[in-house]
């Protein structure tokens, strides 16, 4: 596994991408997801020049904590039960998958940093009963709701695609994620800026950038799996 050889070609398909949408490559953010590799990928990654990752449970996140020296940026990207808000709140730079009022109360009465912690809304655009998320009908008024939780700042909307064969398939869902930004954007919340979009995987990222992410969130394509850390 060549976790070097991999970033570097994410980021020259990254850059591709981006001439082809006319976008500027630097608004785009490569998080690396570490949830099925060892601490030791983390450091691989590190010496390749990444400075983002993302883990998607409390335990993945302490576990690359305490064996990874480097300071580097954290990312929550995964479903988050209350009990564990205590855990991570102040452990990660930005949390991903906020979906509910519960979640949302329970992050902004834990969080003690004067600045809010960015956030971002977790959408369900594909409609998919496994998929957590708010569906597009309940984002503004769930946007609005956040307005209560003074140490929230909804800094974009996050979502994840269904798993496709063709990637060209889960466009229009990226494409709705974007209007959706947009529609956030025009109210004009002081709470809710929403510049960002996390979206696109290792399977779908060409097309999550030429639709507009700002973050795209990337496994198996850099540093690949290794099960016996699942
Ligand atoms: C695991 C995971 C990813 C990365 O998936 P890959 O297909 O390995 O790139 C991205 N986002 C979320 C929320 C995940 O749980």
């Amino acid at each position: 596994m060549d976790v070097k050889a991999n970033y570097e070609e994410v980021l020259d398909k990254v850059a591709a991408a981006c001439t082809r949408s006319g976008r500027n490559p630097e608004d785009v953010t490569v998080v690396v997801v570490t949830k099925y590799v060892s601490p030791e990928r983390v450091e691989k990654a590190i010496a390749a020049g990444v400075e983002h990752f993302g883990e998607s449970r409390s335990e993945g996140l302490a576990a690359k904590l305490t064996a990874v020296e480097t300071p580097v940026h954290w990312h929550f990207i995964g479903r988050l039960q209350s009990r564990k808000v205590k855990e991570v709140v102040h452990e990660c730079d930005v949390i991903h998958s906020l979906d509910r009022l519960s979640l949302a109360r329970e992050i902004n009465k834990r969080y003690k940093r004067e600045k809010p912690i960015p956030c971002m809304v977790q959408v369900n655009v594909s409609g998919e009963e496994t998929k957590a998320g708010v569906t597009p009908a309940e984002l503004e008024s769930f946007v609005r709701s956040l307005s209560s939780c003074e140490h929230i700042q909804v800094a974009g909307l996050m979502t994840m695609a269904p798993h496709v064969e063709d990637p060209e398939d889960v466009r229009p869902y990226f494409k709705q994620l974007h209007s959706l930004r947009a529609h956030i954007q025009n109210l004009h919340l002081p709470h809710a800026p929403c510049h960002h979009l996390s979206m696109g995987m290792s399977n779908d990222y060409e097309q999550a950038v030429e639709e507009g992410a700002t973050f795209i969130r990337l496994g198996t394509s850099i540093v690949g799996s290794e099960v016996s850390h699942g």
